[in-house]
């Protein structure tokens, strides 16, 4: 049972000592104590099925018993020394995740959060490339420091102070609500999402998506060079936005003939979470320069990292630019985040994403098939959006209230889900890739009931 802080107290605190900026989820804020697995437990010592796992970031699941135990291991030998020694743990650990890389990806640079790493890379590229100007996709997430407010374009992450000098944004090639559709040329192995007349990677919404962004290049760019181009595989905090499959590929590639880096943020989409593949680039064919990860990576641990080839590394090294961070790859952290692709491997966790993920999503289109409020189920693997609307014709946003009575009503019926996209209403389901079929009935009946309770 529970027996720390009151609620009350807790209540007292957060309104009095901590930053008012947080946004706590709920009318009446959760408080969890404990995790294991994808369970969480309030204190009141309720249960809830964690579908969000602390915005996708607890992979294998909460308090892994391996990774605990190896989290628990390394802290009775050392904690910290910092990188200008060597230690043994970062060592392996550095192997291990290179050895995850696909082609000449295998030079890891350890920081401690997303934000951090994308700084790093929108740096790197820059260095590299000795170009300034960078793009991104509209809609983005890519964290919260000055520059990445600029390569971030969802207005509620952005502030009235100068930031991202040099970040141009394209449409990103959203075909749910996007002008040119495409529906059907998502990159999905889900049956009910696969109905499209388009030859394999041949999408005309995708061909229209990719044209602006050969507009924003062709106009933009000064003297037609570009330094980064900035896009995640399914767009996360945006509201599991996914793309027709010919469109990154096509995009790395124009950047790259531009000579400008492409940059892959895997913070959401990493770690085997779209289940065909173990990087979500993969599932587009697309073949980054620099690859961002964080979250999943450490299962909750403050761990991110930087991977990119020798030769823009080069840019980035002693003697011609030193870079430093006093936490990156610390002995606990790479302790933790190798056990983290052990489980991976092991508990076949990419299969399981594959699998579970893909049932879930024919489980909830079938939802979609019922009821009028489900305008879209979209996904992959385990990152899944359901996307509320009035009505299927004019897919007009489902009001913050009904919304609200929707999620609140899962969250009283014990399944927690994120919320996103720019109108704050696509559920997100991400959970602890750990999650079995049985979960998903559970979720699907709750989910289910709150829908016909409150869409009418
Ligand atoms: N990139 C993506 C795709 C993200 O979703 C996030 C966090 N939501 C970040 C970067 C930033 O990560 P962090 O919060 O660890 O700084």
């Amino acid at each position: 049972p529970y027996t720390g802080m009151s609620y009350e107290e807790a209540t007292k605190v957060r309104k009095e000592n901590l930053t008012p900026a947080l946004l706590t989820y709920y009318r009446k804020p959760l408080m969890i104590h404990q995790g294991h697995m994808q369970w969480l437990y309030d204190h009141e010592n309720r249960r809830y099925l964690d579908l969000f796992g602390g915005i996708v970031t607890v992979s294998v699941g909460h308090c892994h018993p391996k990774v605990n135990a190896a989290a628990e291991k390394q802290m009775k030998k050392l904690w910290h020394t910092t990188n200008i020694y060597m230690h043994p743990t970062i060592h392996e650990y550095g192997q291990k995740l290179a050895a995850k890389m696909p082609g000449n990806l295998k030079v890891i640079y350890f920081t401690n959060s997303g934000s951090e790493a994308n700084d790093l890379a929108l740096l790197m590229a820059r260095m590299h490339t000795g170009v300034y100007e960078a793009v991104s996709l509209r809609n983005a997430y890519h964290g919260a420091s000055p520059y990445l407010m600029g390569l971030t374009a969802i207005n509620t992450w952005r502030f009235n102070v100068p930031s991202g000098f040099g970040i141009h944004q394209t449409i990103n090639p959203d075909v749910f609500r996007g002008p040119w559709g495409g529906k059907h040329c998502r990159d999905s192995p889900s049956q009910t999402l696969r109905s499209c007349d388009c030859k394999e990677g041949e999408c005309k919404a995708g061909d229209m998506y990719y044209d602006q962004l050969e507009d924003v290049l062709r106009f933009s760019m000064p003297k037609g060079r570009i330094g980064a181009f900035f896009a995640e595989s399914i767009q996360g905090v945006g509201g599991t936005v996914q793309f027709p499959k010919n469109y990154l590929k096509r995009a790395f590639e124009k950047v790259k003939s531009l000579g400008g880096v492409c940059i892959s943020d895997e913070v959401q989409t990493g770690f085997a979470r779209t289940g065909t593949h173990y990087w979500g680039f993969q599932g587009h064919d697309a073949e980054p320069d620099i690859v961002v990860m964080a979250k999943g990576i450490g299962n909750g641990y403050p761990l991110a990292a930087v991977i990119t080839t020798p030769e823009i590394a080069a840019s980035m090294s002693v003697g011609k630019a030193l870079h430093f961070n006093t936490f990156g790859g610390n002995p606990v952290a790479s302790a933790i985040g190798s056990a983290v692709l052990d489980v991976i491997e092991e508990e076949k966790i990419q299969e399981n994403a594959h699998v579970v993920g893909t049932y879930f999503i024919e489980e909830l289109a079938k939802l979609r098939d019922q009821y009028e409020v489900i305008g879209d189920v979209r996904g992959k693997g385990l990152m899944i959006g359901v996307e509320l609307v009035t009505d299927k014709a004019s897919c007009d946003p489902l009001s913050a209230e009904k919304i609200g009575d929707i999620w609140e009503d899962m969250k009283d019926n014990g399944v927690l889900v994120g919320k996103g996209g720019l109108y704050g209403n696509v559920l997100r389901i991400k959970p602890p890739m750990c999650i079995t079929k049985e979960d998903v009935d559970f979720a699907v009946s709750v989910f289910k009931d709150a829908v016909a309770k409150y869409s009418l």
